[in-house]
């Protein structure tokens, strides 16, 4: 894993390119061992780290955190997460295919398999284990994971319109996982947690992608091209678009849209915090003009 990953570093990935190696490549390569052993514990917290480094920093030894948690990015897209696998799920769920009772004279190995069942009914009961009538390793697996809430604000951040660069700073926002000022503070990073933009306010998200007199006058303007009003804040704006009963494909459209806003107001924070220069909202958003009008028609 290790080798591959440090062939990939070199041509600098972005986040969305690192993403797709990590789940094709290397969590296939995991998934491959999963299927004929039972790992131990001690093998996913270090593939999980190698992965998790090379997720967030694209080396395979970083220490730093990720800006999300594991967990959250091993759930589902509809449920907030980046949809990766909980390996040590996805090893219980594939082995717990197997179902005899092992005899007496059995070698410790093919009993312990064995016993695989019965981890399985500490995360699921057994009811629901049966109603697996046909055993999938991927039911198993989905019933290991547990019902989670679905976030229909995640189907905005995974349309596919959208270019990778805006779902990544979009799923972020939305998670208020971005490094704005108030969370900076908090680590005692910056010691001013005042609005790059406008100066007036606390640095938050709900204040930097909604609440900034920038961020409305960039919203309004988008608002304008789209036929819709966007006074909401960004979670709500979010859901209350996935509600809109339009087509599929203008919805689409929309969601680019409001990805590409949320995109460059955080470039332009980006911009006012090492440049000390705020651009003039028509001129980013003079591209989305063209686009916006042609929905709206
Ligand atoms: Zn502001």
């Amino acid at each position: 894993m290790c080798i591959r990953i440090k062939s990939w570093s070199a041509k600098h990935l972005f986040f969305a390119g690192r993403l797709t190696l990590v789940s094709s490549v290397l969590m296939a390569l995991q998934n491959y061992w999963a299927q004929i052993m039972i790992l131990p514990k001690s093998i996913f917290k270090v593939v999980n780290g190698i992965c998790r480094s090379f997720l967030w920093k694209g080396t395979t030894d970083s220490s730093v955190p990720g800006k999300v948690a594991w967990n959250t990015v091993c759930k589902s897209k509809k449920e907030g997460g980046l949809g990766l696998t909980n390996l040590r799920m996805w090893n219980i769920a594939t082995m717990g295919k197997h179902d005899y009772s092992p005899k007496s004279d059995d070698s410790w190995y093919w009993r312990a398999i064995c016993q695989i069942k019965d981890l399985m009914k500490q995360h699921i009961t057994e009811n629901q284990l049966m109603a697996i009538s046909k055993y999938s390793i991927k039911k198993a697996y989905l019933k290991l994971m547990g019902p989670a809430p679905v976030q229909y604000r995640t189907t905005a951040v995974w349309g596919r319109l959208g270019q990778p660069k805006h779902r990544f700073i979009i799923w972020l926002a939305l998670l208020g996982r971005l490094n704005t000022k108030d969370r900076l503070m908090k680590i005692c990073v910056t010691t001013d947690n005042t609005c790059l933009l406008c100066g007036i306010a606390i640095e938050d998200h709900k204040h930097l992608f909604s609440g900034c007199p920038f961020s409305e006058r960039c919203w309004h303007q988008i608002g304008l091209w789209l036929g819709i009003r966007c006074t909401r804040n960004l979670p709500e704006l979010v859901n209350w678009l996935h509600k809109r009963s339009v087509t599929k494909f203008r919805k689409e459209v929309i969601y680019a849209v409001v990805m590409c806003t949320v995109y460059h107001i955080w470039k332009e924070r980006n911009n006012a915090l090492w440049n000390g220069q705020v651009c003039k909202v028509d001129k980013w958003a003079s591209p989305l003009e063209k686009l916006g009008c042609k929905v709206a028609c």
